[in-house]
Formats: structure tokens, C-alpha cells, sequence
């Protein structure tokens, strides 16, 4: 595998030989006492974007527990923040320089503070962070989150600031957010990642140059982790991923031209490796078959599939296994074939409609979701209109809609002159809001008077009196609890209240308390 790294340290390498496992960020390899103190230097990470991001977070935690560090309750109480950061939202830069402002302000009163920035945006924009913001001690990338320790007590020893950045990842062992330390805030449900990066090349995502290449974590490795979670009480997990349909494309490809590859039940899964023909083929609906037959497992989530990936194993899947939730995250983008083609999706709507009407049709009471874009530059209004047919054709139980803004770099960002107006985009949206809304609330709508088994999550955010939870479609309950029930309790739910974007119930029974531990330290592989 190739790899480049870009790394600049004010004195020292940054590249410690030995990991320090002792206290306080001071690496075994400077020749100097440790005093132990009282009090352990407590860490605070802010995380922006999506779930990887937040499964990064709690690797990252682990790492710097795995250091002695503890968890602060936020800035003011932290001597090591780090901003995990995402260059997927807009104005993500300018998100993370008012952060940088405000840490400042917090630097100046505390010298001793360290600041980290790591994710995608530090990826993308490299040496820039330090530029604009010379206060930040440690810089790395998406590549290299398992160096966040050794890169913070490189910047604590030498007190100079520190870069690291990577173009792939230095060791496919290390590739996996869950391959290290994971430092997990739940218990009783857990994200697995699965796969890392992209091969795809969606005009509208930075993604691909972030995340680099699709690399399938080995099967077997998976597996392990989740009966490791299942043994220590978790519940549900839900396997994670840019491209999850596509997992094991690479690894399939890679081994069927070698000789013994009857021999890689480990990385591919027993089912191909037993296969009588070695295909290159992706390994998704086997490892979700074997994930939902891991005993204590009683629901498997995944996110996020790819339409053109979406297969019919797959679905025979979920609607076999009964631990496989019954919810699609199918995102459409547009409906408009012209926009489609325009985006790099590789499907058309009518095909889009095909594999949902083929999932309806065998995964009982299936709930579907997606994600769509309006306003993609040289949008018109007809091609708009297509998306609201194709969205109430759909019929979606809930959908997360944006308006497109370009990511600098990607290709869509490029057609400057085929923007769309902010108060066009920003009209179509609303409409689009509409559809959407009407066909969640006539599917939530439909629930009424049913039960529901519900898997609590916590207490209402609004309400302190009120337990939210979800249902196996992955909607979301709120019912009042006289006592409060724990995190990962299990409820039977009668429907009382229909809305677009929940649903309310009364109690009936609490048929599972929780049975996890309060943590789960979890090293994989
Ligand atoms: S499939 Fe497309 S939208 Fe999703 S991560 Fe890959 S390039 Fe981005």
C-alpha cells in the first residue's frame, strides 16, 4: 500500500518507538521522571458529523483512558481537548475556527491546556489549521486516529505543535475505528465498524479523498467483536460503513485468484470460502446473517447502504433472520435520472423503485429512509418535480433532506455557473419537507393502537418524566415511566400519538431489564 506522510513536529520525532502507557502524555522513550499526581489529567472531545465520526470519538477515548486520562464533564474542566471534526456539513471550516477562537481564550488563561484537531477537516486541510490557529498542539487525519496519544505526548514533551497526516492508513490492522481501545458511552448497544473509506465518487461528496478507498475489515475479526459485546450484555449493533452493501468486495477480489483461498474462512466468512468457485463478490448479506445469529444479539442495524449495492441476499437476509431489524436506509439523492446520472449514482429512479418494492415485498413491516439533495447544480424545476414523485412514490417513513452546498474539491463544486439560487433551493426544499412529512405522519399514523417492543434509550430530552425509545423500525417512542427505566430496558408499548417525526405511547409491561455492564473496554481482532 502506498503511503505519504506529511509530519512536522517542532523538535523530537513525532514517532515515539514505545507507546507511553504511563501517566501524564510523557513517551518511555525521553529519559525523564514520571511523578505521579493525584488528580489524572482529564480529556473532553467534541465531535462533529456523522456516526464514523462518533465511533472515531470513542476509539479516541479509549486511547486516551488507555493514557490514564479521564473523562471531563467539558471544556473548563479538560486539560486535553479534541475537536473530531467533519468536513461534511457546511461551513464546517468556519465551525471549527470559532471553536479555535473560543479554545483561545481558554489557552490563554491555561497555558497547560492541550488542543487537538483530528477527522476529516483536518485531513483535507492539513498544515492550514496550524497556520490559522498556531495554538493547536496536535493535528492528525482520518488514517492515523490510533497516533492521537503518541502525537499529544510528542507535543507535551518537545512543547511544540505537532502535524500528522497520512494518505492511507499505515496498517490495516489499525485501519478500523473498533480495531483499538474503544471507549463506548452505551452499553447495551454498540457500533461495529465493518469497512472504511469509499470507491465510489458521488460529484457532491468529499468523502472518497478523505476516507480513501473502500478496505473491508477481515470477517472473522467482526464476528469476534460482537460476541465479545454480546457476552459483556449489548444488545444491538449496528455495522458501519460509507458503502456497507459493498463490504468484502475488495476482500473477495483480492483472494479468489490465490490457490488455497479455501483456506480464508477467517477474513472472508465461512460461506465463500467453502463456495465451490472463488467470486469476487461482496460478503455483506453473510456477515449480517452470522452478526444476527450471535447469541444475546437482538437487533442489527446497518448504515449506510448504497442503492446500486443493494442485493437480493441481502434482503432474504433481514426478512429471515429475525434479529435483523426491519428498517432500510435507502438514500435516494434525487429522482431525477438526468440529476442521478449528473451525481455519479448509478441507478436510475425506476431502478431505485424496483429494489424498494422488492424489499417491501419480502421484509415484513419495513421501514424506509433516505437522504435527499435538492438544488445540485443545473437542477430544474422539472427535474425537482421528478424527486417529489419519485419521494411520494417512496413513501418514507422519514427522510433527512438538505440543500446542496458545494464541498470545495469535489466535482459538483466545479459548476459554478449552474448553481441554484439560495431562495429557489430554499422554496424546493419546503416542498419537498411537505411530501416527506405527509407519507412519515400516514405511516406513523398506521401504528396507532398497535404495541410495540421498545428498546429504551433514556430519559425524554424535553421531559424528565418521559422515557424515549425505539421501536425495531428505529422509530422513536416517547411514553411516560413512573421510575425511570434504565438505558437498554425492554418495554411492550401500546401507540397512543401519531407525529411526522415520533410517535407517543403508554407502558404496558417492562418485559427485559438491561443486563450489560456500565462499560465496555473492547479490543478487537
Ligand atoms: S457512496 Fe457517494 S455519498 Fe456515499 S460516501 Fe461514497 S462517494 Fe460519498
Amino acid at each position: 500500500m502506498s503511503m505519504r506522510s506529511s509530519l512536522l513536529a517542532g523538535a523530537g520525532p513525532a514517532t515515539p518507538a514505545g507507546r507511553c502507557r504511563a501517566r501524564h502524555l510523557v513517551p518511555a522513550y525521553l529519559d525523564c521522571e514520571v511523578v505521579p499526581s493525584a488528580a489524572p489529567r482529564r480529556y473532553f472531545i467534541r465531535t462533529f458529523g456523522c456516526q464514523m465520526n462518533v465511533h472515531d470519538s470513542e476509539r479516541l477515548a479509549g486511547i486516551l483512558e488507555g493514557d490514564g486520562l479521564v473523562a471531563a464533564e467539558g471544556v473548563e474542566d479538560a486539560d486535553v481537548v479534541v475537536l473530531n471534526t467533519c468536513c461534511i456539513r457546511e461551513n464546517a471550516d468556519n465551525k471549527l475556527y470559532g471553536h479555535l477562537g473560543h479554545l483561545k481564550a481558554v489557552k490563554d488563561r491555561r497555558p497547560d491546556l492541550q488542543i487537538a484537531v483530528g477527522g476529516c477537516l483536518a485531513q483535507k486541510d492539513r498544515d492550514i489549521i496550524q497556520q490559522r490557529a498556531p495554538w493547536v498542539d496536535a493535528v492528525w487525519g482520518t488514517h492515523n486516529v490510533g497516533r492521537a496519544g503518541d502525537l499529544l505526548a510528542t507535543a507535551g514533551a518537545t512543547g511544540s505543535p505537532v502535524l500528522e497526516i497520512l494518505d492511507a492508513t499505515l496498517d490495516d490492522d489499525e485501519a478500523f475505528p473498533s480495531a483499538l481501545a474503544v471507549r463506548r458511552d452505551q452499553a447495551w448497544t454498540a457500533w461495529v465498524t465493518i469497512q472504511i473509506g469509499c470507491d465510489n465518487n458521488c460529484a457532491f461528496c468529499i468523502v472518497p479523498s478523505v476516507r480513501g478507498p473502500e478496505i473491508s475489515r477481515p470477517f472473522g475479526q467482526i464476528v469476534r467483536e460482537v460476541e465479545d459485546l454480546a457476552a459483556a450484555g449489548t444488545v444491538e449493533v449496528t455495522l458501519l460503513g460509507q458503502n456497507v452493501n459493498s463490504y468484502g468486495r475488495d476482500l473477495t477480489t483480492r483472494l479468489r485468484g490465490e490457490v488455497d483461498w479455501h483456506h480464508h474462512a477467517e477474513v472472508t466468512g465461512a460461506a465463500w470460502a467453502t463456495a465451490e468457485r472463488p467470486r469476487a463478490r461482496p460478503l455483506f448479506a453473510d456477515l449480517l446473517r452470522d452478526v444476527a445469529r450471535i447469541d444475546g444479539i437482538r437487533r442489527v442495524r446497518y448504515t449506510s447502504p448504497h442503492p446500486k449495492d443493494l442485493r437480493p441476499e441481502t434482503i432474504e437476509v433481514m426478512a429471515t433472520e429475525s434479529a435483523v431489524c426491519p428498517h432500510l436506509h435507502l438514500p435516494l439523492q434525487a429522482g431525477s435520472d438526468r440529476i442521478l446520472a449528473l451525481m455519479h449514482r448509478g441507478y436510475t429512479a425506476a431502478r431505485y423503485l424496483e429494489k424498494l418494492a422488492a424489499a417491501r415485498a419480502a421484509v415484513a413491516d419495513l421501514a424506509v429512509t433516505s437522504d435527499i439533495i435538492v438544488g445540485f447544480p443545473g437542477e430544474t424545476e422539472s427535474d425537482f418535480e421528478r424527486t417529489l414523485e419519485v419521494v411520494a412514490e417512496a413513501g418514507y417513513d422519514s427522510a433527512y433532506t438538505f440543500i446542496y452546498s458545494p464541498r470545495p474539491g469535489t466535482e459538483a463544486a466545479g459548476r459554478t455557473d449552474e448553481m441554484i439560487p439560495a431562495q429557489v433551493a430554499a422554496e424546493r426544499f419546503e416542498r419537498l419537507r411537505i411530501v416527506v412529512e405527509r407519507s412519515a405522519l400516514a405511516r406513523h399514523q398506521a401504528r396507532l393502537g398497535r404495541t410495540e417492543e421498545i428498546l429504551v434509550e433514556g430519559p425524554s430530552k424535553r421531559d424528565a418524566g418521559v422515557v424515549s425509545g425505539r421501536t425495531a423500525q428505529g422509530k422513536l417512542v416517547h411514553f411516560p415511566a413512573a421510575g425511570m427505566l434504565p438505558a437498554g430496558t425492554w418495554a411492550d408499548v401500546r401507540i397512543t400519538r401519531a407525529a411526522p417525526h415520533f410517535l407517543a405511547g403508554e407502558l404496558l409491561a417492562v418485559t427485559c431489564r438491561p443486563s450489560h455492564r456500565t462499560r465496555i473496554p473492547v479490543v478487537a481482532g
